[in-house]
């Protein structure tokens, strides 16, 4: 549907998938993005917490989109595992119909690494491969999956945003697995734009946000800077919204003007 100006005011008859929806951003988007799915879509939620994601589906129930009848499919895995990964594209492939006009993925799973240890100390690479796994690798192979799973065909939008950071441009001292693995995950899409222009995608970098993956990384980072940086912009109360940061995520997805791969951050727009 289009306003009189011609600008989209939603997000279409979707298969929507969001990764890390238990807690944080993703629920935050789960909730806000629900509202702008047209009836007979289904929205798809992944995360290990089972008992964080039956809450949330709950919430959405008695939403207004729940109301209408959107079907919302839980999915309880790590997503650091194959078995994970794949449980999700198997209840991407059980929630998905004929009448759905667009696919929406969006990888937003991850986790902060170890913030309070310097690199001379990551000698083990079972710790740095757990950690790329779940950061690098299963974004790559569940789009990857997905793109498998729902082709293109003519009628089909298919959109795939993954949630980046300032931290995929810009090194933070005694953050090396989060610099790296946001790094790299964002090359993952840029590589993804540039070999399938009939997809649109995104790295959106959603701003410093007051979810549980700050509380930690202001309290265990062991780069003083940083420390104090986050924790001044916490005690003055800049650190956002996850409402405020989706409300911007979802302006890009219905003006759908970026250009695809780029990396754009909340501050940008
Ligand atoms: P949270 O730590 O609050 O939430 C992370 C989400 O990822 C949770 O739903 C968690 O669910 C899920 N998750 C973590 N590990 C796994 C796993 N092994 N398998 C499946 N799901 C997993 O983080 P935020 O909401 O703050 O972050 C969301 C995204 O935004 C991340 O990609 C983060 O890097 C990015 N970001 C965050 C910023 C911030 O300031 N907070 C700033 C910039 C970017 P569960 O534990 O139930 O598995």
């Amino acid at each position: 549907m289009s306003s009189p100006a011609g600008r989209r005011t939603d997000l279409g008859r979707a298969l929507c998938v969001i990764t890390g929806a238990s807690r944080g951003f993703g629920r935050a988007l789960a909730v806000e993005v629900s509202g702008l799915l047209k009836p007979g879509s289904a929205l798809v939620v992944a995360a290990r917490s089972a008992e964080d994601l039956r809450t949330l589906q709950a919430d959405l129930a008695e939403s207004e989109a729940g109301r209408a009848g959107l079907m919302v499919q839980r999915v309880a895995a790590d997503l650091g595992e194959q078995q994970g990964v794949d449980s999700v594209v198997r209840a991407c492939k059980e929630a998905f119909s004929e009448d759905i006009d667009h696919v929406i993925l969006v990888n937003n799973a991850g986790s902060l690494g170890d913030v309070s240890r310097y690199i001379p100390s990551f000698t083990d690479m079972a710790e740095v491969n757990s950690y790329m796994s779940l950061n690098v690798i299963s974004p790559l192979c569940l789009t990857a999956s997905i793109l498998q799973a729902f082709p293109q065909r003519p009628g089909l939008r298919r959109t795939v945003v993954n949630i980046s950071s300032l931290c995929a441009v810009q090194p933070f001292p005694s953050w090396v697995l989060y610099c790296t693995g946001k790094a790299g995950r964002d090359m993952t899409f840029r590589v993804l734009a540039e070999e399938d222009p009939d997809l649109r995608v995104l790295n959106y970098a959603p701003g410093p946000l007051d979810t549980a993956m700050m509380r930690d990384a202001i309290s265990t980072a062991a780069d003083p800077t940083i420390k104090k940086t986050y924790g001044d912009m916490h005690a003055k109360g800049e650190i956002l919204t996850c409402e405020a940061s989706c409300t911007k995520l979802i302006k890009l997805l219905l003006e759908d003007t970026y250009k695809s791969g780029a990396h754009v951050d909340f501050y940008d727009i």
